[in-house]
């Protein structure tokens, strides 16, 4: 995403945020509502040179530019490296060198090493004097050790120092931390603007509703399920599918992604049985809800199997067994 196309939904809540008077902002919420590109957007507004009268980042001045091109010298970005390879954040030399030699794999986690950097990084005195950032993403993946490393410059940061955490969960989140920044809750989009903004992007029209109803109302997670080749109809078909057998229409979803799909039909059935409206499905697409006893004891076996389904020992045979079992529960009596 371009560093200056917040979505609108975002540009109301980096006003807001740019309001705030602490120096230190953790962004919290679900995944796929735009934590990042909201600290990105922020981290680059206070270094703006020339901002807007609310504070926002003008995107041609020359700090907003070497951002833009990820060099900025008052930006440190603290992450751990898989995040950063794949966002296209550097990552340090003698790091990349290891990872590039498959001596070892990117961190899935940020390195205290990092963030013993981080520290220096706002000691550094200059003659300007000039504003320096620290942005942490996703702020949950630091280690007791790492994040011990940086209470103190977060609590006392020197000079002008400003932070902007983000995470999608509160779990790994030290309280220590959390207690030392201006919490902000993500906001959730209306339909009215997240459709919109998704067509912008590329996803035709007829998809972005079914889509976005699909990731919960996530706008991220349905650009991405685009991305990765979802359209409406495939999702449409999915609980017909399975309810006549026909797997193969199931056949792009694998391990993890399939229990996620599956936890999802079987809540909406839930939903349904109770005459609520469903959350991912429409309700024309859904089958008639079988008996509670029979969803409540799927939903616990795709609940169990939530934390290993991305290691399954051989996939395939999964697969057809987690569909096979999805069939019986959705059969009504
Ligand atoms: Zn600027």
């Amino acid at each position: 995403m371009a560093l200056n196309a917040l979505p609108p939904w975002l540009d109301r809540q980096l006003r807001t945020l740019l309001q705030g008077r602490g120096h230190a902002w953790l962004l919290l919420g679900p995944s796929g509502l735009g934590q990042y590109p909201l600290a990105l957007a922020l981290a680059q507004s206070w270094l703006c040179l020339q901002p807007d009268a609310d504070g926002v980042a003008c995107g041609t001045c020359a700090s907003c530019h070497s951002l833009s091109v990820r060099t900025h010298p008052d930006l440190c970005m603290l992450m751990p490296e898989a995040m950063a390879l794949d966002l296209g954040w550097p990552v340090e030399e003698g790091a990349l060198r290891d990872i590039e030699a498959k001596k070892r794999k990117p961190s899935q986690q940020v390195r205290v090493g990092a963030a013993r950097e981080m520290v220096s990084f706002t000691q550094f005195t200059r003659s300007g004097g000039d504003r320096r950032v620290v942005c942490i993403y996703p702020a949950d993946r630091m280690n007791p050790e790492a994040a011990n490393t940086i209470l103190k410059s977060l609590e006392e940061p020197p000079g002008e120092t400003r932070f902007v955490l983000a995470s999608d969960t509160t779990h790994g989140l030290l309280p220590t931390i959390r207690s030392r920044c201006q919490v902000h809750a993500l906001q959730w989009p209306a339909l009215a603007e997240a459709v919109p903004w998704l067509v912008a992007q590329g996803v035709p029209a007829a998809d972005a509703p079914v889509l976005l109803q699909a990731m919960g109302g996530r706008p991220d997670d349905a650009l991405r399920a685009h991305a990765e080749g979802l359209q409406a109809n495939h999702w449409r078909a999915v609980p017909k599918a399975i309810v006549q057998g026909q797997f193969e229409a199931l056949a792009d979803w694998q391990g993890g992604a399939l229990v996620e799909l599956l936890k999802k039909l079987c809540h909406d059935l839930f939903a349904v049985g109770q005459g609520q409206a469903p959350r991912f499905f429409a309700r024309e697409d859904l089958p008639p809800a079988p008996i509670t006893p029979a969803l409540s004891a799927w939903s616990r076996e795709l609940l169990e199997l939530a934390r290993s389904a991305d290691h399954p020992f051989k996939p395939d045979l999964m697969r057809e067994a987690l569909l096979v079992r999805a069939q019986a529960a959705m059969r009504t009596p």
